[in-house]
């Protein structure tokens, strides 16, 4: 489904406030040179649909980092009634995290009903990226900076508007009862559109060459060769097992089920996890497989660089940048990447 139509700039609010009556609407908003998602409350005076990727990553709006599962341990469903969410301004880096997310959370993996149900329920509106920020590098991953499946709607800013392509039966339900507000789109604007993704790409390109950052043609073998290398212990050394990398990457989906006493009933909560946490891997007894840091540093990317292109085919990092912005101790995934394709 390729169709596209036209969406003029003031008629934005109108579209969003369409999504409103049957979604909860969060659209991205920017504060301090950082992008949030923000709920739509009858304004949008401050909306950054292009720009880059926010700074919480997209799985939040499919596995809350907190999230009620049970109470008092029966198979009823805990907020069932709540509104799907409609998501604007999703960047392509995020959309491909569904990748791992769907293998994890959906029919093929453990069929988890809230992930599932939010997957069906929730729309996407992406949008394609207006530019690129020091830390982003999707080309090396193989992904273009605007969204190319895994939406329902596309927009691409251009003058006066944007451009919505339809990427599902969803998306296209919501074209089809708003006709007053989709013009047809002009040669104009898919040019617009063509030179806007270009420079785009240019931008990025031009990251991954002042980083030196290797392709993931170049990441075959790149775990099993340095296993016993030096990199791991060397990188270790200032990480201050914050778990702020995997909280923050949008492939990232380890938990942990934890049980609560909530006055009169038994609350069963599910809490994001992380796998650079001393007590992640640890069992009944105390026993410890990955007791040092520089062990859970390898096991992190063994699990994006190995395990998942053997279990799933594709590689579980989307080059959003993201844990190298978050990471106290700076230690950047671009790097770790360059030593273990030069195995130093
Ligand atoms: S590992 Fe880092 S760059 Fe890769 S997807 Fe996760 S947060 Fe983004
Ligand atoms: S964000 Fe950095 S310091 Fe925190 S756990 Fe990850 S690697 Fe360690």
């Amino acid at each position: 489904m390729t169709a596209c139509f036209f969406l003029g700039k003031t008629k934005l609010k109108n579209f969003v406030e369409q999504l409103s009556v049957h979604y909860t609407v969060y659209y991205p908003v920017k504060s301090r040179n950082q992008r949030f998602f923000k709920k739509f409350s009858g304004s949008l005076e401050d909306i950054v649909l292009g720009e880059v990727r926010t700074f919480e990553p997209l799985k939040a709006f499919y596995t809350r980092a907190r999230e009620t599962v049970a109470v008092n341990f029966t198979d009823s469903f805990p907020h069932d009634q709540d509104q799907p969410f409609a998501i604007l301004g999703v960047k392509a880096c995020d959309l491909k995290g569904f990748k791992i997310q769907d293998f994890v959370f959906g029919d093929s993996g453990c069929a988890d009903p809230f992930y599932m149900k939010n997957r069906e329920q929730n729309l996407i509106v992406s949008a394609d990226c207006t530019c690129a920020i020091d830390t982003c590098y999707c080309l090396a991953l193989g992904i273009q900076p605007h969204p190319q499946e895994d939406f329902d709607l596309n927009m691409s800013e251009v003058d006066g508007g944007f451009v919505v392509e339809i990427g599902s039966q969803k998306g296209k339900t919501v074209v089809d009862e708003n006709p007053s507000l989709f013009e047809t789109v002009r040669d104009g604007h898919n040019a617009k559109k063509s030179e806007q993704r270009g420079r785009v790409i240019k931008e990025v390109e031009a990251n991954l060459k002042k980083y030196a950052v290797p392709y993931q043609d170049q990441f075959k073998g790149i775990i099993e060769r340095n296993y016993q290398g030096p990199v791991w212990e060397d990188e270790a050394k200032t990480c201050v097992e914050c778990g702020a990398c995997n909280t923050i990457c949008p492939t990232c989906h380890c938990f942990l089920l934890a049980d609560q006493k909530d006055g009169q009933h038994m609350i069963r909560h599910r809490l994001w996890d992380s796998c650079m946490i001393k007590d992640f891997a640890r069992v009944a007894g105390g026993a410890n497989p990955r007791k040092k840091l520089w062990m859970r540093l390898r096991n992190r990317f063994e699990k994006k660089f190995d395990f998942f292109p053997k279990v799933a085919q594709v590689y579980a990092c989307t080059g959003c940048g993201r844990c190298i912005s978050a990471c106290p101790a700076k230690i950047d995934i671009r790097r770790v990447l360059k030593r273990l394709v030069q195995n130093v």
